[in-house]
C-alpha cells in the first residue's frame, strides 16, 4: 500500500507550524537511608561492613516471575530499532521499466503554470529512479466535504489510479478562490517499491525544500516550485549511503533498553542488593567478629558475613571484654537454659563455681552481655 512520504501547507500571504509535547511521571519510593513513616530498619553486608536503610515493604520477598511479563513493555522499543538498522547501509536500486511509467500532471486546480518546465524536471527524475512522478492539483472544496484530511484523500487517489507501487504522487490543492489568509495543503504518496530511493531522509529534505519555496511570495507557485524541488533532488539519489551514526545510536539505544529492562526486573540494580537484607529487630547491637574483626548486626546473621566463621554471642563478646586472653567459652553457657552437658542435669548459673577461671570464662556475668559492651 502507498504511503504518505510527508507533506505541508500555508497560508496565503503567510505561514504556521505547531509542536507536540511530552510527559513524564515518577516512581514511588520503598527504599531510605533514613527512618520514614512505616518503614522498619534493614541491614545487609557489603564490602566489609553493615549498611543499614528503611524500607515500608519486605525488600527479601523474592519477586514473582510474572515481573518478566514487563518485559512485553519493551518490545515497541525493540521493533523501533528494525527501521533504524536498514537505515545504517542503503543501495537504492533504480526500479525496473515494468509498468505503465506515463508522467502524470492532472491540473484540476488550474495552477500549473509552465507544464513543459514541470514535465521535463518529472522525466529527468523518472530517468534516474525508475519511479513514476504525478502531480495532481485540486481544490480544497473537492475532498473538503468528504475526507478529513488531504493524505487520506490522496491515498485514494492513488490506489483508484494506479495498480503498482511504483508511483510518487505529489498533490497539492488550494481554495478554488483564494483570499489572504487561505489554507493551501499539499501531500506526497510513495508506492512501497520506491521507499529505498525516496528514503525517510530524501523525502525530508524533499519536502523541507517544497514548504520553503511554496512558501516564497505571497501566493505560492505550485509549478515552479515542485519543478525547482524535484531538480534539487534528483542529482541526489541513487547513491549508497552509510550511516554509522545510526549504527552507534543503535547500540546505545538497545544498550540502554537492555540495561532498563534488568533493572525494572530486578536482576541488577538496587532491589537485588537489598534481598539478602536482614530486618534489624529491636534491641540488637553492633558486634565484632572475632575471627575477622568485621562489624555485624547481632541476631541478624548465623555465620560471619564476611568470613563464615560462625557466631557465637560469647565469642564476640569476649573480643570486647577479654582479647588478650585466648579462650574457649563452651556452648551451654550461651544460653540462659541452665542446663549442664557434661552430666545431662539441669543446673543453674548461680550454683557453678568458676570464680578460678578468668573473667571471660566465667558463667556469670557473660550472661549479661549487653552489660559487658557498654
Ligand atoms: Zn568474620
Amino acid at each position: 500500500m502507498p504511503h504518505s512520504s510527508g507533506g505541508g501547507g500555508g497560508s496565503f500571504g503567510g505561514g504556521g507550524g505547531s509542536f507536540d509535547s511530552g510527559s513524564s511521571g515518577s516512581d514511588s519510593v520503598h527504599y531510605s537511608n533514613n527512618p520514614f513513616p512505616g518503614a522498619d530498619q534493614y541491614v545487609y553486608y557489603h564490602h566489609g561492613s553493615p549498611h543499614y536503610f528503611y524500607s515500608d515493604i519486605d525488600p527479601t520477598k523474592k519477586p514473582s516471575p510474572l515481573r518478566f511479563l514487563l518485559l512485553l513493555i519493551y518490545l515497541p522499543f525493540l521493533a523501533a530499532l528494525l527501521p533504524m538498522a536498514k537505515g545504517i547501509i542503503n543501495i537504492p536500486k533504480k526500479l525496473p521499466i515494468d509498468y505503465n511509467t506515463a508522467i502524470v500532471i492532472n491540473d484540476d486546480a488550474d495552477v500549473i503554470t509552465d507544464e513543459a518546465k514541470l514535465a521535463s524536471s518529472l522525466e529527468a527524475f523518472l530517468d534516474k529512479t525508475g519511479i513514476a512522478p504525478a502531480v495532481v492539483t485540486v481544490d480544497n472544496e473537492t475532498w473538503q466535504a468528504n475526507y478529513a484530511d488531504l493524505e487520506t484523500y490522496a491515498y485514494d487517489w492513488y490506489v483508484d489510479n494506479f495498480p503498482d507501487e511504483n508511483h510518487w504522487l505529489i498533490m497539492y490543492s488550494e481554495p478554488q478562490d483564494p483570499v489572504q489568509g487561505d489554507r493551501y495543503y499539499w501531500e506526497g504518496m510513495q508506492g512501497d517499491n520506491t521507499d529505498n530511493i525516496i528514503t525517510t531522509q530524501a523525502a525530508e529534505g524533499f519536502n523541507n525544500n517544497l514548504n520553503n519555496l511554496l512558501a516564497q511570495g505571497d501566493r505560492p507557485d505550485v509549478s515552479g516550485s515542485i519543478s525547482k524541488a524535484f531538480d534539487d533532488l534528483t542529482p541526489t539519489l541513487m547513491k549508497v549511503t552509510f550511516r554509522p551514526q545510526i549504527l552507534f545510536m543503535g547500540i546505545l539505544f538497545f544498550g540502554f533498553i537492555i540495561f532498563h529492562a534488568l533493572g525494572m526486573t530486578g536482576v541488577i540494580g538496587s532491589r537485588r542488593k537489598y534481598r539478602n537484607a536482614v530486618q534489624v529487630v529491636k534491641g540488637a547491637k553492633e558486634v565484632q567478629c572475632s575471627a575477622c574483626g568485621g562489624k555485624y548486626m547481632s541476631g541478624t546473621v548465623e555465620t560471619c558475613p564476611y568470613c563464615g566463621a560462625p557466631v557465637s554471642g560469647v565469642e564476640d563478646i569476649r573480643i570486647r571484654t577479654d582479647a588478650d586472653e585466648s579462650v574457649k567459652i563452651s556452648q551451654p553457657y550461651m544460653s540462659n537454659d541452665p542446663y549442664d552437658y557434661s552430666s545431662g542435669q539441669k543446673v543453674r548459673a548461680e550454683d557453678i563455681d568458676d570464680s578460678e577461671l578468668p573473667l571471660s570464662q566465667r558463667v556469670k556475668g557473660i550472661f549479661k552481655p549487653k552489660d559487658d559492651i557498654e
